[in-house]
């Protein structure tokens, strides 16, 4: 005999709280007793008013959809004005405005979010890691648990606005007397005042403290990466819910490598000689030394990949590539011997007086990086 709150809004099951909040305004303004005095609707005014308490609080709404009630019994489900009950919804429902601006307003607001910024080489931002952060934050004042107010003494209601928050005003105009109304001055509109104030924290609600937080970073971030930790930011005024904070990635250079996306890349300088001859050289990667072979007949601005040797990729399997681009030196203060050899070779070589060459542009460039990364 569990009553079906989605069907009491007409909402489908997994409508989100936006959908589920638009339907109970639209039926509130309906249903309302002040709109329609009759005993039938009036019953049915409450169970839209229960059936909205249950689906707009997460935590009921799952006991709900788990077939508890989360009303555990005691009011029956129809309570309407409970004390969990969302009045300011309903005077948006009638007025249309957001309704903050009446009544008193809580003492508690969100924390702020805040922002770290975190250096990593480039092994740990490839890989991921995990560091300990020292953060200087506010958190729950454990003396007043929030309220603000002195161990045993509780709040006053304002004597100036009786706690609602806000003075009215009247005042003359050609149009006739013109009610205002403005937040309290004595209390803030808060509709309260303490009038002793927590030792601990003045008042506040929260205390400054020095924390440290462990935190995983995944696996590919990259230099100016934000990563969200929801609620580790500051506690707010009066026992308000944290903020965020948000670590902001920033990545050292590497003395070797260059990053692009996943991918890795390097130069390496080789003798002429060896490029013709080809060899073999040992380069430290960041998966510890690689022997890397250089083909006879190399040319200069070769890549050399080695594939899945670059940073893991974020939020993903697999890993981007290592490549090496090579740039061939020429041999400068040649000696006599050596020049002599060198010439011998041009003219075994018939390479005396070469044509040359012509292509457009950085043509060549762009083909090899081509070939590089389709495996040739
Ligand atoms: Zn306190
Ligand atoms: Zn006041």
């Amino acid at each position: 005999m569990a009553k079906d709150y989605y069907a009491t809004l007409g909402v489908r099951r997994e409508a989100s709280q936006d959908e589920i909040k638009k339907a109970y305004r639209r039926l509130a303004r309906e249903l309302h007793p002040d709109v329609n005095p009759d005993p039938a609707t009036q019953e049915r005014f409450k169970e839209i008013n229960a059936a909205y308490e249950v689906l707009s609080d997460p935590q009921k709404r799952q006991m709900h959809d788990m077939g508890g009630d989360p009303f555990g019994g005691a009011g029956g489900g129809a309570g309407g004005f409970g004390a969990g009950f969302p009045f300011s919804d309903i005077m948006d429902a009638f007025f249309g405005t957001a309704s903050a601006a009446r009544g008193p307003r809580s003492r508690a607001r969100r924390g702020r979010n805040a922002t770290i910024r975190v250096e990593l080489d480039l092994a740990e931002s490839g890989f991921g890691t995990t560091r300990e952060l020292v953060v200087d934050t506010a958190i729950l004042c454990e003396v007043c648990q929030g309220s603000g107010a002195a161990a045993g003494t509780h709040p006053d209601t304002c004597d100036m606005c009786h706690g609602r928050g806000e003075v009215s005003q009247v005042t003359r105009s050609f149009l006739g007397q013109v009610m205002t109304s403005r937040p309290c001055p004595q209390c803030g509109g808060f509709g309260s005042v303490i009038r002793h104030p927590c030792q601990e924290c003045s008042g506040d609600g929260r205390v400054r403290t020095r924390r440290t937080i462990k935190v995983r970073i995944p696996a590919g971030v990259e230099d100016g990466t934000h990563i969200q930790l929801a609620g580790e930011g500051e506690v707010g005024p009066g026992g308000g819910p944290p903020g965020d904070l948000f670590l902001e990635i920033v990545e050292r250079p590497h003395p070797t490598f260059e990053r692009r996306g996943d991918d890795l890349h390097c130069t390496v300088q080789i003798p002429m000689t060896a490029a013709a001859l080809g060899t073999s050289l040992t380069m430290e990667t960041l998966d510890g030394a690689e022997q890397i072979d250089v083909r006879p007949g190399t040319q200069s601005g070769q890549v050399i990949p080695l594939y899945a040797r670059g940073v893991q990729r974020l939020n993903e399997t697999g890993r981007g590539d290592l490549l090496i681009h090579v740039s061939v030196e020429t041999p400068m203060k040649l000696d006599v011997e050596q020049e002599e050899l060198l010439r011998k070779l041009s003219q075994l070589r018939g390479e005396e007086r070469p044509p040359g060459k012509f292509a457009p542009g950085q043509q060549g460039f762009f083909s090899r990086l081509k070939d590089a990364f389709n495996g040739r």
